[in-house]
């Protein structure tokens, strides 16, 4: 047997960081055969299967989701109150099941974006701290503005209704009435907690970190989610 190494040449679609390399076996009249990796895709979560194509080493199967995951989803909001904080949890919490991929993957964050969504918290991860603005007659943003070279803020301070803490890295939001139907109790909220009017119906939120082109780091506004009111 022969054992050698092979620059990993084409990911198929899937991001699999610190590893460009893959170790290929060679085995008289067989197959050569490339070690298993422990890598996995930081997005789809799965662990690719890879093909020796000359003197290189290929993904036999794309990536599901080669553009990232954009999740959307819908919070029903009749009280025409929002609490908007990191963490609602217990109140709102999903169950193992309903998140199967790894939390740490971009389909983890967007099943974990779902399951909460179906208990009715919009849910979503941030990186630094971030605030809900207004952006329009029943549109907001969440996001994270930046200063420019004279400080000024990228998003007018008048604009932030609620600050959200990136100490747990995400915001939950939900109707105000709902949360305390479920058993969220008003004498336990605190500096953490904002409880923003809007008008009552149904909202959007259009969460982007997930997405490939998604740069938590970018200079200016780093828009995580668009929320807007569609019914
Ligand atoms: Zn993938």
């Amino acid at each position: 047997m022969i054992t050698e190494r092979l620059p990993l040449r084409d990911t198929n679609g899937h991001t699999i960081p610190r590893y460009d390399e893959a170790e290929v076996h060679r085995f008289d009249d067989m197959e050569p055969w490339v070690s298993a990796p422990m890598a996995t895709c930081t997005v789809c979560d799965r662990h690719p299967r890879f093909q020796v194509a000359g003197n290189v080493v290929e993904v036999l199967d794309p990536c599901p989701y080669p553009n990232g995951i954009t999740t959307k989803i819908t919070l029903s909001v009749p009280s025409g109150k929002l609490i908007v904080t990191d963490t609602l949890r217990p109140v709102y919490w999903w169950d193992s099941r309903a998140v199967a991929a790894d939390y740490n993957s971009t389909l983890g964050q967007a099943q974990a974006v779902e399951a909460m969504a179906a208990l009715g918290c919009a849910f979503g991860p941030i990186l630094h701290g971030a605030g809900l603005y207004r952006t329009g007659p029943d549109r907001y943003i969440i996001a994270n503005p930046d200063l420019d070279e004279d400080d000024n803020p990228s998003l007018p301070e008048d604009t932030c209704l609620a600050d959200i803490t990136a100490d747990l890295w995400a915001y939950s939001i939900a109707d105000f009435e709902h949360w305390k139907a479920r058993g969220g109790d008003p004498a336990n909220l605190d500096d953490n907690d904002t409880i923003v009017d809007v008008t009552p119906g149904e909202y959007e939120f259009t969460h982007h970190s997930g997405e490939r082109s998604f740069d938590g780091d970018a200079s200016g506004t780093v828009v995580f989610a668009h929320v807007e009111r569609i019914a």
